[in-house]
């Protein structure tokens, strides 16, 4: 039996040219990059060539980019490196954030910003949420459940406008997770307005463990990883140059394909949710109809049991989600879905489906043949 694979929000296969750009670097290129002779020095040169990659794709300078082990020490990075800093600050994190935001939020004071029923942070309560305690903002780019997008440039825009009022020294920082959008939105920075981004290279067809905190320059973090000074002094450890090397050429192909690719998913979500809307009347399509990043779909079918209904598809062969993946393990309902108004009962109804670079027309027919014929059996 072929399988349907439709959770590529939790992880995505890598791709092949990924694979073959990073190979070297477990075998005839192992150098470590700190040492001095030349064949160390061509690995270091590469690692930078890395950098500079990733720098471009984002519209930063190199040395404004970190490697990390992935988008969850990114965001810790950004949001413990911050707050130690203010140790009297306070943060806003919005209330649909990724555990990895919330949790080291949980450690210092701070606020949740609440979201529409569409799930999209509400402007006018972030903007009254702000006192001169405010040190950092936290909101994500794409949210993992819903997949909608958030007013990134608009918060920056109003962040900027109070930091000036507020004739503080202290500029309110903007974090954005944006590990869920690379594949479909651009990333320039400066047009996000961010000071700090995440993201992460296995959710882009590149290998996992793998990720980069962007950190505008002049904006002092304090380090959570000590040792050996190397990434700017903000995350010892010798470098994981195979993944750097991935990350990098995931991010490159990821931004060529991006124009045809949102394009094409686009209307196979679209064909899905019309496919499935004329057989079951009753389902309920989360998210937001004008804000929304094309890969997600969460999908509410009330009276049903969504892990008997993920069980059930898995059993045909097709891999959905019932929450986000990092959720899963516990039996707690979403806070994402918890936020936008769902009660339990229609949290523990809702599947997550998300598609990807192999999702064809015929894979959207079955998923929703096989759906509607569960959910009317
Ligand atoms: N942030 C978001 C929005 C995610 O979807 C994920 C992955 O599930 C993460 C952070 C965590 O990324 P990683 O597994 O690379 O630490």
């Amino acid at each position: 039996m072929s399988s349907i694979y439709l959770d590529y929000a939790a992880a995505t296969p890598i791709d092949s040219q990924v694979l073959v750009a990073m190979q070297p670097y477990f075998s005839r290129q192992f150098y470590n990059p700190s040492e001095i002779y030349l064949a160390a020095r061509a690995v270091r040169r590469d690692l930078e060539n890395a950098r500079a990659i990733v720098a471009r794709c984002l519209g930063t300078k190199p040395a404004e980019i970190i490697f990390t082990a992935g988008a969850t020490e990114a965001n810790n990075l950004a949001i413990q490196g911050i707050m130690r800093r203010f140790p009297d600050g306070e943060a806003l994190v919005s209330a649909i954030e990724h555990e990895s935001v919330l949790a080291p939020a949980k450690l210092f004071k701070h606020r949740l910003i609440p979201v529409t029923k569409e799930g999209i942070v509400e402007l006018d309560k972030l903007t009254k949420m702000i006192t001169p305690k405010t040190v950092l903002v936290s909101v994500m780019l794409v949210n993992n459940e819903l997949g909608t997008i958030q007013p990134l440039s608009q918060i920056a825009q109003i962040l900027n406008k109070l930091s000036i009022s507020r004739n503080s020294k202290t500029p309110i920082y903007l974090h954005t997770d944006a590990a869920q959008a690379p594949n479909y939105l651009d990333l320039s920075t400066a047009r996000l307005g961010v000071d700090l981004l995440s993201l992460n290279s296995g959710k882009i067809y590149g290998p996992k463990q793998s990720g980069i905190l962007f950190v505008k320059a002049g904006l002092k973090l304090e380090p959570l990883i000590l040792g050996g000074g190397q990434e700017f002094n903000l995350r010892s450890g010798t470098e994981n140059v195979a993944g750097a090397i991935g990350l990098a050429k995931a991010l490159e192909l990821a931004g060529r394909r991006r124009p045809a690719e949102a394009k094409r998913v686009t209307k196979l979500r679209q064909l899905f949710i019309d496919e499935l809307g004329q057989r079951l009347p009753a389902m309920r399509v989360n998210g937001s109809s004008k804000h929304q990043a094309p890969h997600l779909l969460s999908l509410t079918f009330p009276g049903y049991d969504n892990e008997r209904l993920m069980m059930e598809l898995d059993e045909r062969g097709i891999q959905v989600a019932v929450g986000s993946a990092c959720a899963t393990s516990s039996a707690k309902p979403s806070h994402v879905l918890a936020a936008i108004g769902l009660s339990d009962q229609l949290a523990q109804a809702t599947l997550r489906i998300s598609l990807g670079r192999s999702t064809t027309i015929a894979d959207i027919k079955k998923t929703a043949t096989a759906l509607s014929q569960l959910v009317n059996k």
